[in-house]
């Protein structure tokens, strides 16, 4: 059956994220102790005010499709919301509300890009950008950061290699998977070089905004010479541990609003409507009430940075943000371990998910099969667990 599926299809694959999540599942129900360190999902239930409003919803009649783009009230909060994080002006005309960040991510795409067009993409990189480029039969440009470099591209590397064809780029900051954090400084460099290229969008993913552990959160918009060519891309999931409520959005120029409002208007008609009326509980409260939240994982991420040193062998940024750590594990390929050589990242995780029972994610998954990503949103009483198993099985 496979060669009757489409091509666009045949030519990407599964998320290895929610894979080897499901894995770990499969495992844990059959009986087997798994530590299920490789999903990056918040475990907190959402703050009460928000689950309140969402109950309230239901109480008062929200049932019924909404505009396509969202509630206008909803709209008019994510306005709010980017001025006061963000320093970013946007009108409601330039916002879309859609079933998640990733939804998000697809109308953008569906929107700008034509077969061959080239989409750069700094790896490591978020699982899912690779694939849906694909999807729209792109072309993906992979450039590769550097752990001494804090997994970051700099202008010069940026500048390489753009080409006449060049559509469209995409990033993390706080980013998944590495946990960095682009300074003001460091986005100004790569603004300058956009700034040159007036035809290259820039879709800024800015999911983890609130989940960082120093320094404040900068928007790439915010430089005003390049604010026309930045789509800002936030959602619900990560800071207010709402990953099932399905909740993105984005601020853009408008001409790309108006496109993903025609996308969703035949592919979804609109997002969940008692998801968006919570949402605007959620966006309106100030970043205070999620404190609580951010303090956990800073915890979380010093014990891990405590751990993690103490196994020889991993190589290591200190992630600024987001809750994963992004160790090199090459130091193990070539070796044999519980009687098998170790090729890649995919060899290392499955010996870890097998021998510690601890699941992770390989780096292959984001552009680097030196890497293995470790997420720690999960209790410390976990995380002990898991490392300790890890060092065990390295011994
Ligand atoms: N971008 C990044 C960097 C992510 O880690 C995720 C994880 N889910 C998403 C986008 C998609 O988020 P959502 O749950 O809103 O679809
Ligand atoms: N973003 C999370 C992750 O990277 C959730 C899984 C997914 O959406 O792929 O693990």
């Amino acid at each position: 059956m496979k060669n009757r599926l489409s091509h666009r299809l045949q030519n990407i694959s599964y998320s290895q994220t929610i894979a080897m999540s499901a894995k770990a599942r499969a495992l844990k129900n059959k009986g087997y102790d798994i530590i299920n360190l490789s999903l990056g999902e918040p475990d907190f239930f959402p703050p009460n005010f928000v689950l309140n409003a969402a109950k309230k919803a239901i109480d008062e009649g929200y049932h019924y499709y909404t505009p396509v783009s969202g509630y206008t009230e909803l709209r008019e909060i994510i306005c709010k919301k980017f001025y006061r994080d963000n320093k970013l002006k946007y009108t409601t005309s330039q916002i879309v509300v859609s079933t998640g960040a990733k939804q998000s991510i697809m109308n953008v795409l569906l929107s700008l890009l034509n077969r061959d067009d080239e989409v750069i993409i700094p790896s490591p990189y978020w699982v899912s950008y690779l694939q849906m480029v694909k999807l729209c039969e792109a072309s993906p440009v992979i450039v590769s950061t550097k752990i001494d470099n804090d997994f970051k591209i700099d202008a010069e590397q940026l500048e390489k290699v753009i080409t006449s064809k060049t559509k469209l780029f995409i990033f993390s900051s706080p980013c998944n998977p590495t946990g960095s954090v682009y300074s003001y400084e460091e986005l100004k460099d790569l603004a300058e070089v956009f700034r040159k290229y007036p035809n290259v969008m820039i879709l800024s993913d800015e999911i983890y905004e609130h989940i960082r552990y120093s320094g404040k959160h900068v928007s790439i918009a915010v430089f005003p010479n390049i604010y026309n060519q930045v789509i800002t891309l936030n959602g619900l999931s990560k800071a207010f541990s709402m990953t099932g409520w399905r909740i993105g959005y984005i601020g853009a120029p408008e001409w790309i609003s108006k496109s993903c409002d025609k996308i969703q208007g035949q592919m979804t008609s609109c997002a969940n409507s008692i998801a968006q009326r919570a949402a605007i509980s959620a966006l309106q409260s100030s970043p205070i009430e999620i404190e609580y939240m951010i303090k956990e994982f800073k915890k979380r991420r010093n014990l891990v940075l405590d751990m993690i040193k103490d196994i020889p062998g991993f190589q290591f940024n200190k992630p600024n943000g987001a809750f994963y750590i992004f160790p090199n594990v090459s130091e193990f390929f070539g070796e044999r371990l519980f009687g098998k050589i170790i090729q890649d990242s995919d060899d290392f995780s499955n010996l870890l998910l097998e021998k510690a029972n601890v699941a992770t994610v390989s780096g292959s998954a984001f552009g680097d099969s030196g890497c293995i990503r470790i997420s720690y949103a999960s209790s410390e009483e976990k995380i002990i667990e898991a490392f300790t198993r890890i060092k065990k099985a390295l011994s």
